[in-house]
């Protein structure tokens, strides 16, 4: 049995949001790390860099080859994805202060799809423009209806 629990010396290297659900359609089965790049769309070299010293399930055979079961890979990466932070109503990402600051006036909303609406203000700190996707809240029928935030200070 691979052992995955040792303390990983890298860290696991980033993937993207399509990287990360290719990786849900590994199969049980064992990949060479070329055919996880090649599944997963990846650099080998992030293979055998990064999951790899970071810790990722895998064995060698006698030749020295590294053997990487799918589904472990995929349980692994799941186990070992950073907890999603949900940012407080009213609050926004501002990219210019790296931080979650509360956004400010004037707002502007903007239906994005079926579901969503991107909410515009303005950072506290810096007056840049924060933005901020949430549900809809804007009515289909009436588009020009509500477009504020509740939490308008
Ligand atoms: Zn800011």
């Amino acid at each position: 049995m691979p052992t995955s629990d040792d303390t990983p010396s890298t860290k696991l290297p980033r993937l993207t949001r399509e990287q990360k659900l290719r990786a849900r359609r590994l199969l049980h089965m064992e990949y060479r790390p070329s055919e996880i790049a090649a599944e997963l769309q990846i650099h080998p070299d992030t293979v055998y860099r990064g999951l790899i010293p970071a810790g990722c399930p895998h064995r060698r055979d006698e030749r020295g080859h590294i053997w990487i079961v799918g589904t472990e890979l995929t349980k692994w990466l799941s186990a070992h994805q950073k907890p999603h932070h949900r940012l407080a109503p009213g609050m926004a990402w501002c990219c210019k202060c790296h931080q979650a600051v509360p956004m400010q006036g004037p707002f502007k909303t903007t239906i994005t799809n079926r579901n969503l609406e991107l909410v515009s203000g303005v950072c506290p700190h810096c007056q840049t423009q924060v933005n901020r996707a949430q549900k809809r809240t804007v009515d289909e029928e009436n588009p020009d209806g509500i477009s504020k935030p509740s939490h308008t200070a």
